[in-house]
């Protein structure tokens, strides 16, 4: 059998061995392969040398001068220490400053005399010129006769260095590019205009397009008429050709898996609507359009012979649950069993309370099964689900858990979907009992708003409702940031709430390290509102409680006998007490905007107007000030969203990688919407016009996208 010599371990290539294979891991780099995918970080222009006295404040620029000094000394008065060196060329000096050093190795690494290359932002403080921890290499006579005038600036790792990484890749893109299975994609200037995969030639004219290994080796080995700008961009060409080709097969993936659901039977439900119509008469509101429209969207997707898979989108308290419940009736009315899960158990209750007042009246059997339902209780529920007198359950995790069957389980919904991994999704629509039974509608929730970019590519394989409505005679939140110092101002207005009655939420961070200090502050906090606000009674909820405590607690905040509240996240996602109008946040600056956002959700539920006041620490960075600035300036949660994945990153943003998705190693999903949207384009007409990829020249695309998603792919047909 002949080894596949893109996966040869990283080890066996020239110049690397078992330490530097090591340090290679960390940075996840174990094949050859990952080597062509271990892009620079940006470029340095040696085609330009400045002369020091020529250099201009804040811009990146390479000079070339000889060390003439070396020395650590400590700032003002302060204790923080310093490492300057003094380097000086023909035309002038400047100074390198480093913050984190280690002395003795600076002075070994660069003694006096020593001639070298510096790469960085120029600062000036004064006359003096500067640069901080800039690129930093020897320069000798050889780098000067370099042929390579654009070099790469790889990400690097303790041990690891610029000069040995930049000589592995040129390896490895030497040795073993050519074995890289070319992507038959074409992309051409100007971004995303994508040919057919078949296609020699260009239509129009234009450039000829680019191929991946092209495109790889010049990533790595810029040409010297190459434009640094776009390189630093990652938008060269080159770089725009691997973009696309991620997100080309990310799409195809999806795409599959999209088809894999259609092929599945599932139940196609009559539009019979006398429990739905019957419900509606019961609500004391009016549905808002966008619920109506979402309804309908539902209805629709309940019609046809597949099973429905869809994601909705609405902010808190834009009646997500709602629409679930009064799909869940046309479900009933068909026959099926319904099932909603939620993450919390506080939200699973609160759900049951407030729909089971409506489902009682229409005499459908409601249930509610949480970890914490008793033993008897659970015996019963379990008995009525297979024998499908239950008809709604809603409940937690405690769903998935062995021995729930259904009789008959036609509609699944998962609240705060995110909450929850692929598997467990997957593990409850199991849950409709017989093999041969039809595959159970299922709809995902979020009140994360999440931008289209990233919805196209995490849930590119479901189709999208959005509520973009609030039910009326909302009033907008009003949010202020406060530091330590104006803590009294918020109070104040704290204060002036609870005087007319109305009451208050305290939330502390809760950081999974250090859980013991936070729930500690927790309790001070607590202890000190006691004080501050002695008229009224304070309670302090948190994760440690157990489930009975936990609903005790909101069961006292909800009836008003608690007037604070202070709690750790868990109160998070959507508890719903109108009454309450004011939601401090302590330590803002540590919540993702997202996050902020889904905290705010919990007031401004009832007609009075509400407040979120925003408590941040002293030390607040740039982009923290930013953040808190955006929640100021708007309510709108996909604003925020698409904020909050510009500053985190879609990984993060998504709290976890349990989307199951391929990483990304070049594509960005705010940058490169343009790159995703072509790539969505491309890869969907491919799969209209050949399902399962079984033309000769599609092949290759099933072979790539076996290769990338490895076994992440399970729902669909590709083997
Ligand atoms: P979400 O799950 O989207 O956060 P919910 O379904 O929990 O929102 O609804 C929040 C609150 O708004 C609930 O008390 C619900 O009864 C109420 N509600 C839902 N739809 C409407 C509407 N159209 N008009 C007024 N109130 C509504
Ligand atoms: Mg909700």
């Amino acid at each position: 059998m002949t080894q596949d010599p893109l996966q040869t371990p990283v080890q066996y290539v020239k110049g690397v061995g078992p330490y530097i294979s090591s340090l290679l891991a960390k940075k996840g780099v174990s094949a050859v392969s990952d080597l062509f995918y271990y892009f620079p970080l940006r470029y340095l222009d040696r085609r330009q040398i400045d002369a020091i006295r020529k250099l201009q404040p804040g811009k990146e620029k390479c000079v070339v001068g000889q060390v003439v000094g070396i020395g650590v000394r400590s700032l003002g008065r302060s204790r923080r220490r310093i490492c300057e060196m003094v380097v000086s060329d023909e035309t002038g000096v400047a100074l390198v400053v480093w913050f984190h050093f280690n002395e003795k190795y600076l002075k070994k690494k660069y003694p006096t005399g020593k001639k070298l290359l510096i790469f960085g932002e120029c600062q000036f403080f004064g006359a003096q010129k500067q640069f901080v921890h800039p690129e930093i290499e020897e320069w000798d006579e050889e780098s000067a006769a370099s042929d390579v005038p654009i070099v790469p600036v790889y990400p690097l790792t303790e041990g690891l260095y610029q000069k040995t990484i930049r000589k592995i890749v040129f390896n490895v893109v030497e040795g073993y590019l050519k074995y890289l299975e070319e992507t038959p994609l074409t992309v051409r200037a100007g971004g995303g205009e994508t040919l057919p995969p078949q296609s020699g030639a260009v239509p129009g004219g234009g450039k000829p397009p680019i191929s991946l290994k092209e495109s790889i080796e010049q990533i790595h080995r810029p040409p010297a008429s190459a434009d640094i700008s776009t390189l630093n961009n990652q938008q060269s060409l080159w770089h725009q050709r691997v973009i696309y080709d991620e997100l080309f097969f990310l799409q195809l993936g999806l795409g599959l898996k999209k088809q894999g659901y259609k092929k599945e039977k599932g139940f196609i439900f009559k539009p019979v609507q006398t429990l739905l119509n019957r419900a509606l008469k019961l609500i004391p509101f009016e549905l808002t359009s966008a619920q109506k429209r979402v309804l309908n969207e539902i209805g629709a997707d309940f019609s046809r012979p597949e099973p429905m898979n869809r994601l909705l989108q609405g902010d808190v308290g834009s009646g997500k649950t709602l629409v679930a419940f009064l799909a869940s009736l046309v479900a009933c009315e068909n026959g099926v069993q319904a099932v909603i899960m939620a993450p919390t158990e506080i939200l699973a209750q609160q759900h049951y309370i407030n729909l089971k007042k409506y489902a009682d009246s229409l005499d459908v059997k409601i249930a509610l099964l949480t970890g914490s339902t008793a033993k008897g209780e659970r015996d019963e529920i379990l008995a009525e689900l297979v024998s499908g007198r239950i008809r709604i359950i809603l409940g937690t995790h405690a769903l998935i858990q062995e021995g729930v069957e259904f009789a008959r389980l036609g509609f699944v919904v998962i609240d705060e979907q995110h909450r929850f991994g692929v598997r467990q999704r997957a593990a409850l629509k199991s849950r409709g009992g017989s093999r041969t039974a039809p595959t159970p509608h299922s709809l995902v929730m979020t009140a994360t708003p999440i931008p289209r970019t990233l919805a196209m590519s995490v849930y590119g394989d479901l189709d999208i409702s959005i509520i973009d409505e609030m039910p009326s005679g909302r009033k907008p939140i009003t949010t202020h940031v406060f530091n330590e110092k104006m803590r009294p101002r918020a109070y104040d207005l704290i204060g002036r709430e609870l005087e007319k009655g109305r009451q208050a939420y305290f939330v502390y961070p809760l950081i999974e390290e250090s859980e013991k200090t936070d729930l500690k502050n927790a309790v001070e906090m607590a202890e000190r509102l006691k004080e501050v606000f002695a008229k009224y009674p304070v309670g302090l909820l948190h994760g440690r409680m157990n489930p009975a405590e936990k609903e005790g607690m909101m069961d006292q905040f909800k009836k008003n006998r608690v007037r604070i509240l202070v709690s750790t996240t868990v109160i998070e996602v959507g508890v719903d007490v109108p009454n309450a109008t004011v939601m401090v946040v302590e330590h803002a600056e540590r919540f993702g905007l997202s996050q902020l956002h889904q905290l705010r959700g919990r007031v401004g539920r009832g007609a009075e107007k509400s407040y979120c006041l925003l408590i941040a620490g002293y030390a607040q960075s740039e982009e923290t000030r930013y953040r808190l600035k955006v929640m100021e300036e708007t309510n709108d949660g996909f604003r925020i969203a698409e904020e909050d994945l510009k500053i985190r990153g879609p990984g993060d943003f998504l709290g976890t990688r349990q989307a199951g998705l391929p990483e990304f190693r070049l594509a960005h999903l705010v940058r490169d919407g343009h790159l995703l949207n072509a790539a969505r384009k491309r890869a969907f007409e491919i799969l209209e016009e050949d399902p399962a990829l079984q033309k000769e020249e599609h092949r290759i695309l099933r072979k790539i996208l076996a290769q990338r998603w490895e076994g992440k792919l399970e729902l669909a047909d590709v083997s």
